[in-house]
């Protein structure tokens, strides 16, 4: 009822609003060095008596509530000429304004925007990055509405860096054709380094901010195999234009997609080292591969999108899990990464997904579910009690890609299945998919039910039977912490304000069961002081443990707010796993041929 009501609306208000000019933006920065945008939006053929004016509360990609409106001020509103209009609050993140039926108003705020990350705004006198979500107001029920958006650069900025269309009849002004596309689209404008190259017919524009010792050259014929081999599974790429906004920092990382541009961070010194320049071009494979993945192919609730709440999934571990898992296969195939790099990293991630508790109390599809309340919003315990649907989808989509090319005796893989969907799904009838819909792709194409990989896997906790999947290459999961005899605590500590302190503790270690608690200062263990040193390579915690065995009591004495507590613990031998990736001796035809296609080799 509501979809229907709200679509008449906006069909009403679209067409009202198709002709010209009908939403203005003008963002400009006064001060810049004090982090403030200034924005002037200016909305004529208003037709009604008072018009509402929403901040979206959180920007797709990023699942988490962030209150983007908790960054205005100063929110003013004027008629045609010049004159105050009465405006109010109604709730946390939308503006009445009383219009008087006066046509065209305009509405002037600021900014606040001092979050560095890929997902916030943020200006200072070098540069400014808008994330347009956190900056450009909607009106309410017209999300369909075109606006044009101009970009007034402080006085020593030369360059504007975004994904949306230029206006060629005006400088410095771009046109977005709805406000999903607005929102969509981050605006970098500054002094930064641009270079540019063409990939499968599409023209790349690198916009490089903060410096570094980035080789130009290097990265744009690494970035082209990127888009090359990923463009070949949909044998299609969407865009005739692709915008990476780079923001280079003493240590930076994380990204975030968008329709023909995306956001990345990175560390400004770090690419002139082979694992430096891999780790920023699985960055860049990751949200290159997000194109097809979840901007075009998405679970269903991620498009159209509610820009006033959450928009629940269970299908993140597809959507950021698969594409954390071909972030890898890319750039192995493209020829970047060895076949032994790439098993060697595919190890370290099924360790750290088995060594993490929280993999027998969370299913992957929960944890999707989830996001917004724990993804970003980790605690002491989180360890304990979630899983990342980044990395656990990643082994999911593993098993499935290894399932079906075995199933399908090497015809076809997970990018059959994922070039199917989107040609369905995306293309054909443009809209996302259900969960139902996934499945039955899968099972389609491999010919295989994976019933048994949902309950267990998805929905379910148990571990996943790594050396079925393996086997199917002729390769094996090998645990070389098995023979290990390591005496096992069970908790992390960290140096804080001089004191030797309880970050973490391990479910159903020693520490959890004999009450460690996080914040426990560690004073004395079987009475000897736990000296306040701090050594990144180990702590004293861990050097006091390394020297008992498995079976050994401690005794820990521990400062509680205050109050001196004896915890007694008897140590286990350490459970966790340390998995490498080998060939298994005989490997038959069928094997090599499988092993073949998984890995191009
Ligand atoms: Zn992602």
């Amino acid at each position: 009822m509501k979809y229907i009501f709200s679509f008449i609306i906006i069909v009403f208000m679209a067409n009202n609003l198709n002709a010209q000019n009908k939403i203005a933006f003008e963002v400009s920065f006064s001060e810049p060095q004090t982090h403030y945008a200034d924005v002037e939006m200016e909305i004529s053929e208003l037709k009604s008596a008072y018009i509402d004016l929403k901040m979206p509360v959180w920007t797709p990609g990023s699942y988490l509530i962030r209150e983007f409106a908790k960054n205005v001020e100063s929110f003013r509103a004027f008629n045609a000429s010049g004159a105050e209009l009465p405006a109010e609050k109604i709730n946390k993140n939308t503006w009445r304004v009383s219009s008087g039926n006066t046509g065209r108003i305009k509405v002037r705020y600021r900014v606040y925007a001092f979050e560095i990350s890929v997902r916030t705004s943020f200006v200072d006198e070098s540069h400014a990055f808008l994330s347009p979500a956190g900056i450009f107001m909607y009106p309410d029920g017209q999300l369909n509405a075109s606006s044009e958006v101009s970009i007034k650069p402080y006085k020593t900025w030369t360059k504007i860096s975004t994904g949306l269309e230029k206006l060629a009849s005006k400088a410095n002004t771009f046109i977005a054709s709805d406000f999903d596309i607005l929102y969509d689209s981050p605006i970098e404008v500054g002094n930064q380094d641009v270079f540019e190259f063409d990939a499968e017919g599409a023209r790349h524009e690198v916009a490089m901010y903060g410096g570094g010792n980035y080789d130009k050259e290097v990265l744009k014929r690494d970035m082209a195999k990127i888009v090359a081999e990923q463009t070949k599974t949909f044998g299609v790429n969407p865009n005739k234009r692709y915008v990476f906004i780079v923001h280079n920092f003493n240590s930076g990382g994380g990204g975030l997609e968008h329709l023909n541009s995306t956001v990345l961070g990175a560390s400004r010194n770090s690419y002139n080292t082979e694992a430096g320049l891999l780790r920023f071009l699985g960055l860049v494979s990751h949200e290159y591969f997000h194109l097809w993945n979840v901007k075009r192919l998405r679970p269903i609730a991620l498009g159209p999108f509610n820009y006033d709440q959450e928009n629940y999934t269970s299908n993140l571990w597809i959507a950021e899990g698969f594409t954390a898992y071909y972030q890898d296969i890319y750039t192995k195939r493209a020829g970047l990464q060895s076949a032994e790099h790439y098993l060697m990293n595919l190890a370290g991630t099924i360790s750290s997904v088995e060594n993490q508790p929280g993999n027998r109390v969370d299913p992957v599809s929960q944890a999707s579910f989830d996001a917004w309340i724990k993804q970003y919003r980790p605690n002491e315990n989180s360890a304990n009690s979630t899983i990342s649907y980044y990395s656990k989808g990643a082994l999911i989509g593993l098993i499935m890609d290894l399932e079906i090319i075995n199933s399908t005796k090497t015809k076809a893989g997970l990018d059959e299945v994922m070039k199917a969907m989107y040609d369905e799904y995306y293309t054909k009838k443009g809209r996302g998919y259900t969960d139902a819909e996934f499945r039955s792709m899968l099972e389609k194409v491999s010919g295989k039910s994976f019933e048994d990989v949902y309950r267990d896997y998805v929905n379910g906790v148990k571990t996943i039977d790594y050396n079925k999947y393996f086997a199917y290459a002729g390769l094996t999961l090998i645990d070389d912490a098995a023979v290990g005899k390591d005496a096992y605590l069970g908790a992390v500590t960290a140096l804080k304000d001089g004191k030797i302190v309880v970050t973490n503790v391990s479910r159903q270690s020693p520490a959890w069961n004999a009450g460690l608690n996080v914040n426990d200062e560690i004073l004395s263990m079987d009475n000897y002081r736990i000296n306040n040193v701090s050594d990144p390579r180990l702590s004293e915690v861990d050097k006091f443990i390394s020297g008992k065995k498995t079976g050994d009591k401690v005794n820990i004495t521990v400062n509680r707010d205050g109050l001196i507590r004896d915890i007694e613990v008897i140590l286990v031998r350490n459970p966790n796993h340390k998995f490498r990736i080998a060939s298994l001796p005989n490997p038959t035809e069928a094997q090599l041929a499988v092993r073949k296609r998984w890995l191009r080799l």
